[in-house]
């Protein structure tokens, strides 16, 4: 099909509002893809073409992990096409179907990522306004791809989004009054319905009749299942607050007990750079297809997005890549804080490096006890000290006063450690504070050995 010359349909995955959406081979990598075709018959009315258009100018500047892909967008008289990353497990809907209610260390995975997801959308000035179940999609390793931005809307200072939309069950009062809205604080809600859902297998607010549904929602009155924990209890209050200007925000969401909790992961997400990676050029290079090109050339198509089947092997090449980076965490983890993104340009600057300000961590299969004697003797190897600021958390620096050996670090560092229980074994976080990028990672290379030789 004119479009699609490039891949190999393989079956259909589904249909949605607009159109079929093809599982595909993209014929150069072999890489699976998701097709969604989009009829432009049923885009002729204008309120469903701007859907669209809004679907794919928001997918296309996006880059998160928890946000499907879109690698391409193309046309042909028929279809609108979007090449998009293919998820494999199906909608988030159907497994909490299967599943029933999820404990809340299971809960809480899932919560981070939308949470993660949600707020990235904000910090872009975007609110989403249809969170629900139905558009999370969940890849290989628990992983949830949040989707379907038809129905987001752009932020503008001071504005007030008027249009009311979302899905009545996960819509917040003021959505459901039509009042005049700020749209963030509407995601909130919806995420405070997903996650009271996951948690108890029902909804907070569910009744048949429409009237009676609107007036629980308005009234904000839900109960709480005897075996949420306190912490849980609060945050879904503090989302399911009626008032849009008394709710919690995601920036306060990522702050509270319940999600910070060290029992699992922590609230970190993977964030890759947004700059060219020329690597992947090389690999796109190595494609016979693209024998002819030269690697400025490659370079300026992927960097100006010019539709050209370079552009869209390098977007599904780096996806490839990120994914199998995040199947490595199993081993080893490269992922920053949240909050942390802001200051990536000011020390990028200073080292002249962009993977400064990232946290390292990896897991590790030891008992606890053991794990806390390696961990002191592999820091007191490297000539640090150390502070035990909680169970979970120490913070070292070069020790004052110790005698140098070749063992040694001369360099003045300063990292902290943070251990987290994850499933049978423990995370262990760094996060570098002061001292030469290498040289932390020389030390954490150094401990990382000591963890794992037995
Ligand atoms: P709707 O318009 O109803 O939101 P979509 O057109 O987005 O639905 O998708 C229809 C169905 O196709 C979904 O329910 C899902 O099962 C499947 N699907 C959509 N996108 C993907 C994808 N990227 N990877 C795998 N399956 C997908």
């Amino acid at each position: 099909m004119l479009g699609l010359e490039n891949y190999t349909v393989l079956k259909t995955l589904g249909s949605g509002s607009f159109g079929k959406v093809e599982l595909a081979e993209h014929s150069i990598t072999k890489a699976k893809v998701a097709i969604k075709l989009i009829s432009k018959s049923s885009t002729k009315d204008p309120s469903t073409e701007i859907k669209v258009k809004r679907e794919i100018k928001i997918l296309k500047k996006f880059n998160h992990p928890n946000i499907i892909r879109l690698y391409e967008v193309s046309e042909n008289t028929k279809y609108t096409i979007l090449v998009m990353e293919y998820v494999s497990e199906g909608e988030f809907y159907s497994l909490i179907e299967r599943r029933g209610r999820f404990s809340e260390e299971e809960a809480r995975n899932y919560f981070r990522q939308i949470v993660s997801a949600v707020d990235y959308c904000h910090s872009h000035r975007i609110t989403h306004r249809d969170i629900k179940p139905e558009n999370l999609l969940v890849d290989k390793g628990n992983i949830l791809k949040l989707c379907d931005f038809g129905l987001s809307n752009f932020l503008r200072d001071g504005e007030f989004l008027k249009t009311s939309c979302g899905s009545p069950n996960y819509a917040s009062p003021e959505v459901i009054s039509g009042e005049k809205y700020c749209g963030p604080q509407v995601d909130v809600w919806s995420m405070g319905v997903v996650l009271y859902a996951i948690l108890a297998g029902s909804l907070p607010f569910d009744e048949s009749n429409i009237t009676n549904l609107f007036n629980k929602i308005k009234s904000g009155r839900f109960s709480i299942p005897y075996n949420f924990s306190d912490e849980v209890s609060d945050l879904l209050k503090r989302m399911l607050t009626p008032n849009p200007i008394l709710r919690i925000t995601c920036s306060q969401i990522i702050n509270h007990p319940w999600f910070t909790k060290y029992s699992t992961l922590p609230p970190f997400i993977y964030v890759s750079s947004r700059n060219i990676d020329h690597h992947i050029i090389e690999k796109c290079l190595e494609y016979h297809e693209f024998a002819s090109y030269s690697h400025r050339q490659a370079t300026e198509f992927v960097k100006n997005s010019v539709q050209h089947p370079i552009v869209a092997t390098y977007n599904i090449l780096l996806d490839v890549e990120r994914k199998s980076k995040a199947i490595e965490d199993s081993r080893c983890v490269v992922y920053k804080s949240v909050k942390k993104v802001k200051k990536e340009n000011k020390i990028y600057k200073d080292y002249g490096k962009e993977h400064n300000n990232w946290v390292f961590g990896f897991r590790c299969n030891l008992k606890a006890r053991t794990l806390m004697e390696k961990l002191f003797e592999a820091l007191k190897d490297a000539g640090l000290e150390w502070k035990i600021i909680d169970n979970f958390f120490i913070r070292t620096r070069n020790a004052s006063d110790t005698e140098q050996n070749d063992r040694t670090i001369n360099a003045i560092i300063k990292f902290d450690v943070k251990i987290y229980k994850y499933e049978e074994c423990y995370v262990l976080d760094f996060v570098r504070k002061s001292g030469e990028l290498f040289t932390v990672m020389e030390v954490i290379g150094k401990i990382y050995m000591a963890l794992s030789c037995e």
